[in-house]
Formats: structure tokens, sequence, C-alpha cells
């Protein structure tokens, strides 16, 4: 895993990860120029983005001088690339999230881990895909907040309104969960959603937030063990119309199997390793994705370790910390 580390302004830092990731992001994004109809949407939705976050736009724009692509190409991939994932959280002794980061061919060991040494003093350490903004993936801050993402796939969101890899960037300024909170609640509604597990270790607590179009679905999490794919969970979410995704849902049935008794990360490890059924945990491509990388983040020392995947295949883990 390669490990960058950026400071300075928003373009600065922009900037610096666009030359350091030069190659990673010609990899990835298409050549051919934006179709009309992508232009377009493009257009409507990006004064809305720079209005709400103009420091985000210079992270975009420094990334596309650093890394020489056209700055509407990389507008439009923040806009509209989603990504996979299951997530572990372990709250109370010994406590650990633990992370399988998928999603398509295309970004296998092509990601980066990035450490952002903030205009504020804040730094924030993520797993960051090429050309995207930092955030949505694992991250952990200096403010002692630790995010995993996992993307949702809503019937009803906005034509006109945020994107969700902007909002996940904004959250890593949070300083509590209240925080967090504040801040989706100040941009509504949504074009696409995430869930969260967000834990702030000064607060020794735990949030699992499913976002919809206009609202969050919040709940506090207790002691144990939570777990988490890509579909809507809470009782007042599960019955919003979702699209109907068979591998989010196998996944968190079996993934719920390796937990009946007593939660430790090597349990965890073996469960993003499992390749059981239809729809494995530990994806190999051949439906639509690969397991990108496996990630764990030690709740107390916020220490992470992370690997490329997929996790079945890992023999050594990279630790990096805020
Ligand atoms: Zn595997």
């Amino acid at each position: 895993m390669d490990l960058i580390e950026v400071r300075g302004d928003h373009y600065q830092i922009g900037l610096q990860i666009g030359q350091a990731t030069a190659s990673k992001i010609a990899a990835v994004l298409s050549p051919k120029p934006l179709s009309p109809g992508f232009q377009k949407r493009v257009a409507a939705l990006a004064p809305v983005h720079e209005r709400a976050f103009p420091h985000l736009f210079a992270e975009i724009l420094g990334m596309a001088v650093g890394s020489d692509q056209n700055f509407e190409k990389l507008l439009a991939w923040n806009l509209f690339e989603q990504t996979g994932c299951t997530s572990i959280l372990s709250l109370g002794r010994g406590g650990f999230l633990s992370h399988n980061e998928d999603g398509d061919a295309i970004f296998r060991n092509r990601l980066t881990l990035v450490k952002m040494h903030l205009p504020d003093g804040d730094t924030a350490l993520c797993l960051q895909y090429p050309g995207e903004l930092c955030g949505n993936a694992v991250s952990v801050t200096s403010r002692g907040m630790v995010f995993s993402i996992n993307f949702l796939w809503p019937k009803q969101f906005a034509n006109l309104g945020y994107n969700t890899n902007f909002l996940a960037r904004e959250l890593l300024g949070a300083p509590s969960l209240e925080g967090v909170q504040e801040c989706l609640a100040a941009w509504r509604p949504r074009i696409d959603a995430y869930h969260w597990f967000v834990y702030s270790r000064l607060e020794k607590k735990a949030l699992s937030i499913e976002v919809l179009k206009d609202r969050e679905s919040v709940v506090q999490l207790e002691k144990g063990i939570h777990l988490h794919t890509n579909h809507y969970l809470h009782a007042d979410a599960r019955d919003e119309p979702q699209e109907e995704y068979p591998s989010s849902r196998d996944r968190l049935e079996r993934l719920s199997q390796f937990f009946t008794g007593h939660a430790t990360g090597e349990r965890a490890q073996l469960a993003l390793s499992d390749h059981k059924g239809k729809w494995p945990i530990c994806r190999h491509g051949g439906e639509d994705s690969w397991t990108l990388a496996n990630i764990s983040v030690d709740l107390d020392t916020l220490k992470m370790e992370i690997a490329e995947g997929p996790t079945c295949m890992i023999r050594k883990y990279f630790t990096a910390s805020v």
C-alpha cells in the first residue's frame, strides 16, 4: 500500500495528491470526453457543490492540475463514483473496526493511503481512490474520529442536491458525533447515499448513520458487535424503497454467523476472508467487484493496519497512524 503525506491549503493538498497518484488516475479515468448527458448533469450539480464546499472544489482542482487531468472530468468522477464494502465494528474492551473495501477491478492495486495535514491543524489518515476526495472509504482523524463507509442504494434521491463523497470528505473535520450529525443535517437533499459507522474516541461512543434523500437515520450503538453491508437496516429506514442487492444481504447473513461468541480481530479477519455461498464476503471478481483492501483500526490506539486484498491473500499488513 502506497502512503503519501500531503500538507498546505486545500489546493496544495489536492495538487500533491494529484502529482503523487497521476498514473493511477490516468489508469482509471476514461480518456474519452464526458458525454453530453453527463456534461449537463455536471453543469447542474457543480454550482451547488461549489457554493457549499469551495475548499473541496479547490482540492479537486489541485488534483486535476497535479495529475494533468481535465477538471470537469475529475469533478464528474467525484460526483458519480461509489464504492461497495463490508464493515464490522466491535465496541467495548478491545474494540475495533474491521473493513473490506470492495470495488471495481480497475481499482486493484491502485488505492493509496493518504495522510492529510489540513490547514486548520487537523490530520486525517484516509484510504483513497484514484482521483477522488478523501473520506469515502475508511478514515481516522487527529480529533479521534474513526469513519467507515458502505454505499446504499435507495430508489428515492434528489435530482439536484448534495453528493455523499463531498459529505464524506466534509465530515473528516467533525470534532464530535454531534458535529457529524449537524454536518449531515446541513446538506440535504442528497443525490446518493452512504452508511457510516462513526466512532469517537473522546466520547467512547459510536453511531450507525444511514443517509436518506432528506433525512438521516441515526442509531447509537451499544457494546458488542455491529455489522453493515450495502442495504438499509435501521428500523426507521429499512422499509424505504431500495434496489434489491442480493450480495449485500448474503454477505450480512453470512457475516452474522461468525459472531455468536466473543468478537476478536482475528475472528473478524476470518469472516472477511470467507468465500462461502454465491455472494462471498471476500470477493475475487466474477460478480461485480473485488475486495481491494482490508483495513482494521484499533479503537483505543487508533492505529490502522491496512493491506491490499483480497483479504484471504494478505500476508503482511502495513501499520499507520494519524
Ligand atoms: Zn478471498
